[in-house]
């Protein structure tokens, strides 16, 4: 039996107490103003962008009597999660490129 557990904790000598360096002198970067600007050929204002309304997953559910209703089918392929999209005369999706055309009524 012989333990050899020496634990040699070296004093840490001359160690200093580390000086936080923080940046604090900065000088302040200032922008350099263009005070006089190259002759620049007026733009015409920016014609006003119509804003778009985004579609929300929401607009694909609707709830009716506590029940929520799909408005759009789901891929027979992705399964359920995944919409397909409503092209007028046939459904397609977007995930897997699968499209399944309405039955159309005669
Ligand atoms: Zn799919």
């Amino acid at each position: 039996m012989s333990k050899k557990a020496e634990k040699k904790e070296a004093p840490k000598k001359g160690e200093e107490p580390k000086k936080e360096t923080k940046k604090t002198e900065e000088a302040p970067v200032e922008a350099p103003k263009e005070e006089a600007k190259p002759a620049k050929p007026e733009k015409a204002p920016k014609p006003e962008k119509k804003k778009k309304v985004e579609k929300g997953i929401y607009t694909l559910y609707k709830i009716e009597s506590e029940k929520v209703v799909r408005l759009r089918p789901i891929c027979e392929r992705c399964g359920p999660g995944y919409f397909m999209a409503d092209h007028g005369n046939r459904y397609t999706c977007g995930h897997c490129g699968f499209t399944k055309y309405k039955p159309t009524k005669e």
